[in-house]
């Protein structure tokens, strides 16, 4: 099978190319070059055909093409899975790379709909008033790089470590050019092939390089950007390319990763802290053969239970089957390549020199239905460092398959220091029961590790473990891990954005953001707004109610009959003590009673519900004799097509006679639509 690179909206397929070797048999499996390809075309397709198609689309359209993409991509998995097999991957281990990665597109594509407008750009924060009459404000707006995104990725997760950066950067708006690691590249080319297919995604939406990258760095622009996985080396280079620096081209990285995870002092071998450290350390080196990017490098104990938890790991790695990743009972599967086992080999050997090797090793051993001589398969390789506060290479480097080294520790601090030492890692973890070390570990650590995850008996059977970065939460750690962050919600999709900071009117800002800003222009009509529909409501359409005076009467009924009969409203001289009030004042709740009896028109109408109010501020108090009225105008609109009912948002406004403001908020209504 020769591998083929998807450019400017075709299949191209190289004549020949370099041989790419089954994990599990040393069989040749695929062959891949990028020969051929022209880059700087690839790069201006993108930017000219799969931009403007991507950012004439809404959020929640792009959201939606990324979850359809999601449910297609699931029909083909079982094809997915049989090429996953030949990189040394374990069912279980397919699982979180090609499910995890469709399980990412239907996270985003959910928290995108919910959290981000139906618009092509997001309206970020609120308007910061510039000037003392409120006529130059400032607004901060996130809107689409018009570049490409290029996408550089680890040979260790083909199918998710492509999709966890497609998603947020199809969803910002944003064309890219994903490139995987040669070893693993057949089965990224699978499923970008069934992408294609699809024909769900615009043209120029996603290209596919197998093979180099060619001369595509030297055709970097300022709007394109960079997210690369890989090796810190590669990293490096790459961020130093003179058109990165030149063009300040967003570059993220994400490289090694000396993650830790530290076994709490109150984790005794009676307390189910104990078992549950041994278990994730154990889970950590077989998954993907610990090739995992967050896998537990360093497991961090206290000095008196290394030996218990040196028994224990050796007891449980001694149970895992390792062999034909086909096989049901089949546990550990292969590394990618043999290249990898060379590597893994060699790093293995340098930490020996200083640390003792409690099992496994650069050995052959017995396998389950595999060949070793023909297999890239490696041993889980437990490893003890006695002093590691002097010996320094288990925090240093990285042997990226199955293998982990045991560190003790004194007191809290120094395992904080210890988890500290690898410079800057994806995840730590705690395993503890005690709150305080919690906290502890929390801000002594915190700085260093992109992600804590803090597990005990009360979250261990929903946790979602150590090692599995989650699309919510970013997925990065700042230092050796190489200062990257990926995913994290939305704010993953915002480094795909850029922020700009408009200044203008409030007129001006109203009509950028699509959001009534105060200040702007309103529209007041004979007609009531709460007498219009959905679609017949307009931005800054205004009510300006009638005058209501709050009587000491209406004070004491509302207290009487509510049941709030708090002293500030009820007694004078409990009232005249409060250094706010100085004397009886009007209930809040009172208040927002009484502007809906001002601002409602009761007759059935298109106002269907009352939903919510939000950011209510009671700021100036109403005594009794003061005269309120309300001010009420159309915020923003979100409608779906196709449904019944929208949402409006109004502002509303209460003053009094002298005209301050005795409470603001948001009313939120839904309103039907046209017929
Ligand atoms: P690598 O050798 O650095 O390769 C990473 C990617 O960079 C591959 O796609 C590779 O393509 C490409 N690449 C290499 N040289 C390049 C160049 N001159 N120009 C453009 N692209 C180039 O790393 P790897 O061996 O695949 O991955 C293992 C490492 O990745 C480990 O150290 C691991 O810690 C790290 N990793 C980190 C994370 C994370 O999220 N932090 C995740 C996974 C892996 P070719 O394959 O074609 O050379």
């Amino acid at each position: 099978m020769i591998l083929g690179s998807f450019a400017e909206g075709h299949w191209h397929t190289p004549v020949n190319g370099r041989d790419v070797l089954d994990a599990v048999t040393g069989d040749v499996i695929a062959q891949i070059s990028s020969e051929g390809l022209n880059f700087e075309a690839m790069m201006h397709y993108a930017r000219n055909v799969g931009g403007p198609a991507l950012r004439k689309m809404t959020f929640h359209q792009r959201a939606l093409m990324i979850k359809e993409l999601a449910i297609k991509l699931n029909e083909y998995k079982a094809e997915f899975y049989e090429l996953s097999y030949a990189s040394g991957c374990t069912k279980a281990d397919t699982w979180i790379d090609v499910d995890g990665g469709f399980g990412t597109l239907f996270t985003y594509s959910s928290k995108a709909r919910i959290e981000l407008p139906d618009e092509p750009f997001y309206t970020e924060g609120n308007t910061e008033q510039l000037s003392r009459n409120g006529t130059f404000l400032g607004q901060h707006v996130m809107v689409p790089l018009r570049g490409v995104a290029v996408h550089i990725n680890a040979f260790n997760f083909p199918v998710w470590g492509m999709l966890e950066k497609l998603a947020p950067t199809l969803i910002a708006g944003v064309p890219l050019i994903v490139k995987p690691a040669s070893g693993t590249a057949y089965l990224t080319e699978r499923v970008v092939r069934r992408m294609t297919e699809s024909g769900i995604l615009p043209d120029g939406a996603v290209q596919l390089v197998c093979g180099s990258v060619g001369d595509m760095f030297d055709h970097l622009t300022c709007q394109d950007s960079v997210a690369f996985t890989g090796s810190a080396t590669t990293g490096m280079m790459l961020s130093q390319h003179p058109a990165v620096t030149k063009n300040a081209v967003r570059f993220i990285s994400e490289q090694d990763s000396l993650n830790s995870s530290i076994l709490g002092p109150d984790a005794t071998p009676e307390a189910p802290e104990f078992d549950l450290f041994v278990k994730e350390v154990v889970n950590e080196m077989t998954t993907k053969a610990g090739q995992k990017c967050t896998a537990i490098r360093r497991a961090i104990v206290p000095k008196d239970l290394v030996e218990p938890v040196s028994e224990a790991l050796k007891a449980r790695l001694a149970d895992v089957k390792i062999g034909n990743p086909r096989l049901k009972d089949v546990r550990m599967g292969a590394l990618a390549n043999m290249g990898q086992r060379r590597e893994v080999y060699d790093r293995i050997n340098e930490m020996a020199e200083e640390n003792e090797i409690l099992c496994g090793g650069t050995g052959a051993f017995d396998l389950v239905d595999a060949d070793y001589a023909k297999g890239a398969f490696a041993a889980p390789t437990v490893m003890y460092c006695d002093k590691p506060f002097e010996k320094l290479k288990a925090h240093n480097i990285e042997a990226f398959g199955p293998v982990s080294t045991i560190m003790p520790y004194d007191t809290v601090d120094d395992a904080i220091t210890l988890a500290n030492m690898g410079e800057g890692s994806l995840v730590a973890s705690l395993f503890t029961h005690d709150n305080n070390v919690a906290r502890d570990v929390v801000m002594g650590a915190g700085a260093y590790h992109g992600r804590l995850a803090i597990i005990n008996r009360d979250s261990a059977e929903e946790s979602t473990g150590h090692g599995s970065p989650m699309p919510h939460l970013k997925h990065g750690g700042p230092g050796r891990a190489g200062g990257g962050e990926e995913m994290g919600g939305i704010r993953g999709v915002m480094h795909y954005m850029q922020r700009v900071a408009v200044q203008g009117s409030p007129d001006i800002i109203t009509a950028v953001t699509n959001r009534w800003t105060k200040g702007s222009s309103e529209a007041v009509d004979t007609v009531h707004p709460f007498r219009k529909n959905f679609d017949e409501v307009e931005l800054g359409t205004t009510l300006h109610t009638k005058a209501r005076t709050v009587s000491m009467e209406d004070i004491e009924h509302f207290a009487n009959y509510t049941g709030d009969t708090f002293y500030a409203h009820m007694d004078e001289e409990a009232a005249a003590a409060n250094p706010f009030f100085g004397r009886r004042v009007a209930h809040g709740y009172l208040l927002l009673s009484f502007a809906a009896g001002l601002f409602v028109d009761p007759a059935p109408g298109p106002v269907l519900a009352n939903y919510g109010l939000n950011d209510l501020q009671f700021m100036q108090p109403v005594y009794p004799g003061d005269t309120i009225k309300v001010r009420l105008v159309c915020k923003s609109k979100k409608g779906r097509p196709g449904q019944i009912y929208g949402e409006v948002r109004w502002d509303v406004t209460i003053t009094n006679q002298d005209d301050d403001v005795c409470a603001n908020y948001e009313l939120l209504t839904l309103n039907a639509r046209a017929e």
